[in-house]
């Protein structure tokens, strides 16, 4: 088993955005030529987050912000001198990392399927860490 450890730089345009970075992964994987094995990604940010959900119909990361901002409003008399309290809550509501299967050089991810990178407290430049566990011994 060989591993790798590449770091990916995502920059936000907006306070809140999901932004699908399944590409991006997948450019890593083919790049290095990596066919089969598993792949950790993971989020060092406490207000971004990652998840998976539906990358076909752009209403659904409409929606799924709509309700986040529902759940967890940004002004709620929170005492965080910061300001960003529903930042952070999102953040750990949505988790910071994600294992995913690597299988014939793509993510193993459902037909409707994306990987997304959540920013709740942009914009800013974001770090996603991408540790790939390769299980062919020639690459
Ligand atoms: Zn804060």
């Amino acid at each position: 088993m060989k591993t790798i450890l590449k770091k990916l730089q995502i920059k936000t345009a907006k306070h809140t955005e999901m932004i699908d970075i399944t590409a991006q992964i997948e450019d890593i994987l083919w790049k290095k030529d990596i066919k089969s094995g598993i792949c950790v990604i993971f989020v060092p940010h406490t207000t971004a987050a990652l998840t998976i959900n539906e990358n076909a119909d752009p209403d659904v990361v409409r929606d799924f912000t709509k309700e986040m901002d529902k759940i967890v409003p940004w002004e709620d008399h929170y005492r965080h001198a910061e300001g960003n309290s529903a930042a952070h809550i999102k953040a750990s509501m949505m988790g910071f990392s994600e294992t995913l299967i690597i299988e014939k050089g793509k993510l193993l991810l459902g037909t409707w399927q994306g990987v997304y990178f959540l920013e709740y407290d942009g914009p800013r430049t974001r770090t996603v860490y991408v540790k790939i566990m390769s299980d062919e011994d020639n690459w």
